[in-house]
């Protein structure tokens, strides 16, 4: 059998439109409330404290400025409010996952932070609890951990918690990629101290922009609420006594995000059936799909992401900026499967590229369940076998076309030019 290109492009994950988007857009246009106050920002805060279950949301220009917002916030509780001019984090480490989006570690750099680099786990493709521990065993004055939940399945938060409790430390949780999940039927971005939300164009709801930050004190939702509009005092003039930002949410954004709301639902059902059939039609294969703990969550199925087993990897090289394999026969790998989607028309993407194997990342401290993840040397891997499980997961995983519109006969062909790179 031929299989013909895809006539319509199948993509990783596009926006979803309902219509009643429109609605709040043109009554936030019509009443003339198109600025950065109105009832779409109210409404979208109530909804997103509401569903997550916390007492305060704070509407945002993205969820980027909602994570620098909480890194902040956090900082100033552990260490004061820093001199104008200076990041709250100055000569302070703070843990961060490592297999993550890079907008949810470089706020830490913002504040002038240095992030130290927690391995991830196999279980959930999240921060592996047990290289957390070991963080604090070598770095025992850390009081700051910024955790992600990838590709929408929540991480071991209870054991992470646990952790932090124990050495005081406080929690800034990224839930961009989760919003919907749950963890022992609690929703992502609870948990953290500050919780983060996006609705970017990609994510399982969107506003084509916007953020949301969490937190259950007024006081502190009203300090970034004010930092976000740019720390005007509360005086007759422009009156300021601390740095501000200009990170407040639109009103016309908002009606986007407030119309998407009661679809969210909806939308987590329908990436839950693709994820369902790749796991079905990929089941002969020699992979796995990304895991999750059905015992403890309901992840929102965000992105259905494959690996490969060791076995089944042809040899693949990726340099800094390129990728080379050697076919093989009953063998694949991500670069070659990336390939042919793409040949076909069908968008699918790498896994993350962890952070501590970025360029910009390379001078910061990375730490494995085992210790020091930059200590070991290439004989070292050859010998063990061992990379770190970031490296790992990166090298043999990569992103499906997820989208939710994707019709099964689309991802039936896909499934197909999966299994024709395993022939
Ligand atoms: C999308 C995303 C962000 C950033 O959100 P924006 O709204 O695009 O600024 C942060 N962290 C993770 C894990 C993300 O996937």
């Amino acid at each position: 059998m031929v299989i013909q290109p895809f006539q319509k492009k199948v993509w990783l994950s596009t926006p979803t439109m309902h219509g009643e988007e429109q609605k709040w857009v043109d009554e936030a246009i019509r009443t003339n409330w198109v600025s950065t106050v109105g009832e779409n920002i109210n409404e979208v805060e109530r909804l997103a404290a509401e569903k997550i279950g916390r007492r305060y949301a704070v509407g945002l220009a993205t969820g980027t400025a909602s994570l620098h917002l909480a890194v902040k916030l956090a900082g100033e509780k552990l260490y004061g409010q820093p001199k104008v001019g200076h990041g709250v984090l100055e000569g302070k480490k703070v843990f961060c996952s490592d297999m993550t989006f890079d907008a949810t570690v470089n706020p830490v750099a913002y504040e002038g932070g240095e992030a130290v680099f927690i391995d991830t786990e196999y279980e959930t493709w999240n921060m592996d609890p047990a290289a957390l521990e070991r963080a604090f065993e070598l770095y025992p004055e850390v009081r700051l951990i910024v955790i992600a939940h990838l590709y929408g399945t929540p991480g071991k938060i209870k054991e992470l918690r646990e952790i932090a409790d124990a050495h005081g430390a406080l929690i800034v949780e990224d839930a961009a990629e989760s919003f919907g999940a749950t963890y022992r039927g609690i929703q992502t971005g609870n948990f953290g101290d500050v919780g983060v939300l996006s609705f970017n164009g990609n994510k399982i709801i969107t506003g084509s922009a916007g953020g949301i930050l969490l937190c259950d004190s007024q006081e502190d939702a009203n300090k970034v609420r004010k930092w976000s509009t740019q720390s005007r005092e509360d005086a007759a003039w422009y009156q300021h006594e601390e740095m501000g930002y200009n990170y407040r949410m639109s009103n016309i954004i908002a009606g986007i995000i407030r119309g998407q709301f009661p679809y969210l639902e909806e939308h987590i059902a329908q990436k839950k059936a693709v994820y369902e059939r790749y796991r079905e039609g990929l089941a002969d294969l020699p992979v796995d799909l990304n895991p999750y703990s059905a015992e403890y969550s309901e992840p929102n199925f965000w992105l259905s992401c494959m690996l490969i087993r060791p076995e089944a990897m042809c040899r693949q090289v990726r340099g800094d900026k390129d990728a080379l394999y050697v076919s093989e026969s009953g063998k694949s790998c991500p670069t070659e499967i990336l390939e042919i989607l793409a040949r076909n028309n069908a968008e699918g993407r790498p896994i993350w590229k962890p952070m501590h194997l970025q360029p910009i990342y390379r001078m910061n401290a990375f730490i494995t369940r085992n210790g020091n993840g930059r200590a070991r040397s290439n004989a070292y891997i050859r010998e063990t076998g061992f990379r770190d499980v970031g490296d790992d997961i990166f090298n043999r995983g990569l992103c499906l076309p997820s989208d939710n519109k994707m019709t099964a006969e689309q991802q039936n062909g896909v499934i197909e030019l999966i299994h024709r790179c395993f022939e």
